[in-house]
């Protein structure tokens, strides 16, 4: 490469050096381009996300490259593995395997999957790409809700509020109760929840917001009482999953079912 010190020259970096860790650990073994593309875009977020803990100007610098870069990998060359598919007697160039290994790279890295596992699997490696998953989540046409920017340490009353935008847009497709109340008790229950932490905005693998829930710590012991749990687009287990990581596992969790016979049930 041409180093001139820039960003974008250190994010190549990240990349190439990602494809030589991954030829050594696949030992001679040869990987399909899309899988050895996608071994290196984790190379790439690896140092975004050591520069998120180490170095947050440098990582919001990394990050407006990434999403440069974006640009070119779901604009053109997706285009390319378009035309390829309405003509199938169109040649194959190198950058039709970038848009999927780009995708299979965020989702791996977001589920913190076993990358190891990928980069030592040579031949074998598309197995070990989540390409249903990548399915699911371009299926999953009915969540419209946009993506949230990652969190602003120096802003933290900006994701506040971004997330209560997100309940609120949550609330809207659930309803079940919610939309009902008054826009002025709705807003100090929920903002009273964020002063207290105890609200949670689940997110899937493209940041997404999937659901969210509420609830109320009873003092001195673990216990927690589940006050709502809204996942309108169908994914309670992805929301149940992902508060059972915010919670912790050793806290008692009760969830209430205002509308059920059984008021009170135990949640996990
Ligand atoms: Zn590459």
């Amino acid at each position: 490469m041409s180093w001139q010190g820039s960003i974008s020259d250190l994010m190549c970096l990240a990349h190439e050096v990602a494809h030589a860790v991954q030829l050594q650990l696949s030992a001679g073994s040869f990987m399909p381009p899309v899988a050895r593309e996608t071994c290196a875009f984790l190379g790439e977020l690896a140092l975004i996300d050591w520069a998120r803990r180490t170095q947050t100007d440098l990582a919001s610098k990394l990050l407006r490259v990434w999403r440069e870069e974006n640009q070119r990998y779901f604009g053109d060359d997706c285009a390319l593995l378009r035309a390829a598919q309405a003509d199938p007697e169109s040649a194959y160039t190198y950058r039709m395997n970038y848009p999927l290994a780009r995708a299979a790279a965020v989702v791996m890295w977001r589920a913190r999957g076993d990358l190891q596992r990928l980069f030592k699997a040579g031949s074998e490696a598309i197995a070990h790409l989540p390409l249903s998953r990548i399915a699911d989540l371009a299926g999953q046409s009915q969540n419209y809700l946009p993506p949230l920017p990652l969190p602003d340490t120096d802003q933290p009353a900006i994701d506040a509020y971004r997330a209560l935008g997100a309940m609120a847009l949550l609330d809207i497709d659930f309803s079940k109760g919610e939309s009902e109340l008054r826009i002025e008790d709705y807003y100090a229950t929920l903002l009273n929840h964020l002063q207290n932490r105890t609200a949670f905005v689940a997110l899937d693998e493209v940041r997404r917001p999937v659901g969210y829930a509420t609830w109320r710590k009873a003092a001195g012991d673990n216990t927690v009482t589940l006050t709502r749990q809204a996942a309108p687009f169908g994914d309670h287990l992805l929301l149940q999953k992902a508060l059972e990581r915010h919670l912790g596992q050793e806290s008692d969790v009760h969830a209430q079912h205002p509308r059920s016979a059984r008021q009170e049930q135990v949640a996990w």
